[in-house]
């Protein structure tokens, strides 16, 4: 039946119903027309489910600025349809990713989850992801639309963007989205533009609709929309999460006042029943066989190895002096593994990009494994660059009766009778969008209490507490360590009530192997801290020197070995949704750490595991540095591979890497506004000095360019490049050529230099290949206010080949290529 005849056989009522969620994550059914349960998912870097903790896996792929730094379309759509199997796998029909906010300053909180300052390579990575998510039948939301580029006063602030800024760079890749991803969601951002609430702003429907052609599922971010009549008449679809919000009766009466016509109703029904075919949840289909077929096809060992391939494709080795990498364990006798992202693999952000992998290598097991038994591998901290308590977890965290690692929970109702027992993996529990175990009725849940012994595995003082929101009482050994009422300051994001909530920690000092009885009570009874359930965590910090001491003990190990790799970076306690960074620096003492270790052995390799650009102060005295980003569930084998040579480092990097602090686009709103002052002059657009350019990347071998031919295309409205590129070293590998336009005699205001295109290469040692790099018609077109389209300068722009922005091939010149444009 045509959708059109389906939407006509409901009564308004339930029309209106199905326009806003049943629940977190999923949407309304309505058996009358054959539409089934609806599941939509968090996010870029797996797949989360409908469960938020470790109860229901999913696996981790690499956050998205990992996956822009390769580069590479095809993985990244293989990587897509990697997740659309997974999202049936977990029952869920839309992945609400990619997330294609732009890199505008390196302090914003989601930077880890953007691709790409750069919005062409924003706009190719993104489009790959969504064809490989959707070619797997599950549907991609393309987020957040739009200028939602900093978290600080997320909900409320108004961006202020001159139009050919938003067009040329903010816009542009969800327009490249819309129209060659032909995606099927659009997340409507929290903050306004210019003026209006982006869940009821007319470029909704005047631009992604009318100009673009979008026919799918507009669906607000979690909260976002605001009004009843406002939102109702603007082209927003779906309001999440549910079951209440500002539509439901609401909506109905106003379609019955005449203030929202009942057309638009009808409008957003046909979209959501469009996006439930496209998914196949229409047609009383039950959730997709086909795609659990094609699932099957994902064995463990297979995901493995292309997570583990990615990575390392989006490693940037960025400086290697004298070939310090790769290493050849041959001839190592020991290798010094520092640093405090070594022996805890940080494969992720914070926020709703968070994933429960079923497991993580980290960068120690993953070079221990890989090295063999003949070179010895020690490891130190060198220094705690965490604030917060970390969440207990194995090996110190024990079930009460001590058989296994874990922890027991206690659901109690108001009389102190259990509702329910369940044994826990971790740490960390989240009950905010419900997920209890069979016997919890919410409403009779009267509080929860978390069991477990402590077991120590060195004697020392620990550091035992809890998170949350509420009264939190915490016996240690039968004893009452503290009864506290644990509050959020005003004002917080919901994501830091849930995420980073406050915490409360007592100190223990306990003998080697020596067991200590912990118990959590959460009586529910108080608030929740605005949150619709509990989240609570019970937190372990193990015994530490101090950071001199730490220092020191890391300084020994690294004089010993011949080689020291120093794992450095940030947590998801510092990049996370919620917030921005304040500091662009290491946090902790690293940098310390980092040069005291390069003082100590002149091999020093440095390993920066961040999702966003980190300060690098003794970038020059260390031998090699290794960027690795966020990678996913198998990080410690990706690095190995790749210090080890066994794969090439194949990353360039998406985003220009600074030099230092400040100069950077503001995420400060000023009495609500936050005003893009630099217009399109972020990253290597403006000025601002880089210590690594966009772009910039090394390999382990040496690449010469050859000439390069240019030929207009599409009526002269578009160009091909073709370049002849050799691998001039005694290794395999892989390069990243980089087309960049300029246009010195511009009439109209341009950046410098621009990127216009980019393929990449695998070569053999000795082969040559030759490129073609495609140059799209928009790379030489600009957004005219006046006549509101697009436009092209007549006369000629120039494209240089390079390996960065600001590179030219150093060897032989590149070859100055015009295109002549005819118009
Ligand atoms: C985030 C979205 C996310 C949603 C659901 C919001 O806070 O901004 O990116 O998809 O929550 O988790």
């Amino acid at each position: 039946m045509k959708l059109e005849s389906l939407v006509a056989a409901l009564p308004l009522e339930r029309k209106v119903r199905l326009l806003t969620g049943a629940d977190f994550w999923s949407l309304h059914p309505e058996p009358a027309v054959g539409l089934r349960r609806l599941v939509v998912s968090d996010g870029p870097a797996g797949v989360r489910g409908e469960i938020w903790d470790e109860r229901d896996t999913s696996v981790n792929v690499p956050s998205p600025t990992a996956l822009a730094a390769t580069w590479d379309e095809t993985r990244v759509e293989a990587i897509g349809r990697l997740l659309a199997a997974e999202s049936r796998r977990k029952g869920v029909d839309v992945l609400l990713a990619p997330t294609v906010n732009l890199h505008r300053s390196p302090y914003g909180g989601r930077h880890f989850e953007c691709f790409s300052e750069d919005p062409l390579l924003t706009a190719r990575i993104g489009v790959a992801y969504v064809r490989g998510v959707q070619g797997g039948g599950v549907g991609a939301t393309v987020k957040h639309f739009v200028a939602n580029d900093s978290e600080t006063q997320r909900m409320t602030l108004d961006a202020r963007v001159d139009e050919r800024t938003l067009r040329e760079l903010y816009l542009a890749p969800f327009e490249a989205i819309v129209r060659e991803g032909e995606v099927w969601a659009v997340m409507a951002a929290y903050n306004g533009v210019n003026g209006a609430t982006m869940t009821e702003h007319p470029l909704l429907q005047d631009v992604l609709r009318d100009e673009w052609g979008f026919d799918g599922v507009v669906m607000s971010d979690w909260f976002a929309t605001r009004s009843t009549a406002a939102a109702g008449n603007a082209a927003l679809d779906l309001v999440m999460p549910g079951p209440s919000g500002p539509w439901g009766e609401a909506l109905v009466a106003a379609v019955r006042a005449g203030t929202v016509p009942e057309s638009a109703v009808d409008e957003k029904v046909l979209r959501i029943l469009r996006l439930a075919a496209r998914v196949g949840a229409l047609d009383n289909e039950t959730a997709d066989t086909a795609g659990a077929a094609a699932g099957a096809a994902y064995t463990e060992e297979r995901v493995a190895a292309e997570v583990r391939a990615t990575a390392a494709a989006g490693f940037v080795l960025v400086r290697n002096e004298g070939g310090a990498l790769p290493l050849a364990p041959a001839e190592l006798r020991g290798i010094a593994v520092l640093g405090p992202n070594a022996e805890v693999a940080r494969t992720l952000g914070g926020g709703s990009a968070t994933v429960f992998p079923p497991y993580t290598v980290s960068p120690l097991d993953g070079l221990r494994a890989a090295v063999g038994d003949g070179v010895e591998v020690t490891h130190a901290i060198g220094v705690v660059a965490h604030t917060r308590t970390p969440i207990a977890r194995a090996p110190w965290l024990r079930l009460p009766d001590g058989t296994d690692h874990g922890a027991e929970v206690r659901y109690l109702d108001e009389n102190g009778s259990v509702l329910a027992v369940e044994r826990r993996d971790g740490g960390a529990f989240n009950w905010v969008m419900g997920s209890y175990p069979e016997g919890v009725v919410p409403e009779r849940l009267a509080a929860i209490e978390v069991r477990a012994l402590i077991r120590a595995t060195e004697a020392g003082t620990y550091l035992i507490g809890s998170s949350g929101l509420g009264r939190h009482r915490l016996l240690v050994a039968g004893e009452e360590a503290y009864d506290a009422v644990l509050t959020l300051p005003p004002g917080a994001d919901m994501v830091e009530a849930m995420l980073t909530p406050p915490q409360r920690t007592h100190p223990v000092r306990l003998a080697a192997g020596e067991s200590v009885e912990v118990t959590l009570v959460h009586d529910r009874e108080r608030t929740e801290g605005g949150l619709p359930g509990p989240a609570l965590q019970l937190n372990l910090q193990t015994p530490h020197g101090t950071d001199e001491e730490e220092i020191e003990r890391a300084v020994a190990l690294a004089r010993a070995a011949d080689v020291a790799v120093v794992v450095v970076g940030t947590n998801e306690e510092v990049e996370s949704e919620g917030f921005d960074r304040t500091s662009l620096a290491l946090p902790g003492r690293q940098d310390d750490l980092v040069r005291r270790v390069a003082a100590a052995n002149p091999r020093t390799i440095v390993v920066v595991n961040s999702g966003a650009p980190v300060l690098l102060p003794w970038h020059e005295e260390v031998a090699a540095v290794l960027l690795t980003w966020f990678p996913g569930q198998e990080y410690g084998n990706a690095l190995a591979d790749v210090l080890l040579g066994r794969v090439e480092p194949g990353g360039r990097l998406p985003t220009s890497w600074p030099l230092h602090e400040g100069d950077h686009a503001a995420t400060q709103p000023v009495d609500g506004v936050l005003a893009y002052d630099e217009g399109p002059a972020i990253g290597y657009r403006g000025q601002i000095e880089a210590l690594y350019p966009f772009g910039h990347g090394l390999g382990y071998t040496t690449w010469e360019y050859g000439a390069a031919e240019v030929r207009n295309v599409d009526d002269g409205a578009a160009g091909e490049v073709t370049v002849r590129v050799r691998n001039a070293g005694d290794r395999p590998g892989r390069e990243v050529v980089q087309v960049y336009a300029s246009r010195p005699d511009s009439a109209v205001e341009r950046p410098r230099r621009w990127l216009a295109g980019f393929a990449t290469v695998d070569a053999a040692p000795g082969e040559e290949v030759a490129v073609t790099v495609t140059v799209r018609r928009r790379a030489f077109e600009h957004w005219d206010v006046a006549a509101g389209r697009w436009a092209v300068e007549p006369g000629t722009f120039q494209l240089e080949i390079g390996s960065s922005s600001t590179t030219s091939r150093p060897r032989r010149p590149s070859p100055a290529i015009s295109v002549s444009r005819p118009r």
